[in-house]
């Protein structure tokens, strides 16, 4: 595996492979979310490049940025074992200068739900995510369906900025008791880590709902709240794929999410149906 620091380098080293290639970025702490990108990459690329680097301008102040978890030596042990050609491990100061251009999330879908508990919050995701598919030029680009939102708004402006890459969509991976895998589940104590199993299970009462034929997203809503009780929720909602609010669920164009706060920690999760 080989592993690059400098942008310009990397995409030396892109312009001149004449071959397909599978991007995956993370921000580290890697878990079997993101193994499971990596192997959708392997099977679908013939070259496979990861990114890690923990982008601090998508963090606003008082987050979390400095608590992150940073496993460099174990994310680059499994990224060997997962066959990754290239590990792209830039510095802050090779990704950013003081004077800096930025994307702006749309005034909307940027600004509602994670949007609104992190104003600006997708602001640093979508400069990262275009200086990342710039660097790389991927021919595919795979994120994570956990983080619907940024999903959505890394496909909108793949298509409003005309971009080559296509993006996919991977399912949530989650732990054997439902909790979805996410690098900040390890700040979750042992009595957390039980109460956070409430979003999962809040999201399946959601989906035997439907599966009832029960489509009336207040409804749906409501009995997830009840679930979540007595965790502090900031949003749960039902979108179409557009990420418009939905009176009904359509099956085939509905994302049902929630964000709930376990502790001190904002965990998300959501399912597609
Ligand atoms: P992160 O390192 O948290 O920025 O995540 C990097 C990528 O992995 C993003 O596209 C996430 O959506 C994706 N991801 C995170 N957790 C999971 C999971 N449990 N299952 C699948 N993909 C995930």
């Amino acid at each position: 595996m080989k592993i690059i620091t400098h942008a310009l380098e990397l995409k030396e080293f892109t312009k001149n492979i004449n071959k397909t290639v599978g991007f995956v970025p993370t921000m580290g702490a890697l878990h079997e979310g993101h193994i499971s990108l990596i192997k959708r990459a392997k099977k679908e690329n013939e070259i496979v490049i990861v990114s890690i680097f923990l982008n601090p301008t998508q963090f606003l102040k008082g987050e979390d940025l400095d608590k992150y978890p940073k496993k460099d030596e174990a994310d680059k042990k499994i990224c060997e074992l997962a066959n990754v050609d290239v590990l792209f491990f830039p510095h802050a100061k090779d990704m950013y200068s003081d004077d800096e251009a930025t994307v702006l999330a749309p005034k909307v879908r940027g600004y509602i739900l994670e949007g609104a508990t992190r104003p600006a919050h997708f602001n640093g995701v979508l400069t990262v995510v275009m200086k990342l598919l710039n660097i790389v030029s991927p021919t595919n680009a795979y994120f994570g369906k956990k983080d619907a939102q940024q999903l959505a708004l890394i496909s909108l402006i793949v298509k409003q900025f005309f971009m080559s890459v296509t993006i996919v969509a991977v399912d949530t991976m989650r732990e054997k008791d439902g909790l979805a895998m996410s690098s900040r589940n390890v700040y979750l104590s042992q009595e957390e880590r039980k109460e956070a199993l409430k979003i999962s299970a809040s999201l399946y009462l959601a989906g035997k709902m439907v599966s009832k034929n029960i489509l009336d997203a207040q409804e749906i809503i409501k009995n997830m709240r009840a679930t979540l009780a007595p965790l502090e929720i900031s949003y749960v909602e039902i979108v179409n794929r557009d990420f418009e609010k939905v009176w009904h669920v359509e099956i085939g164009n509905t994302i049902i999410l929630v964000e709930a706060k376990v502790g001190t920690t904002r965990l998300l999760d959501n399912i597609w149906l």
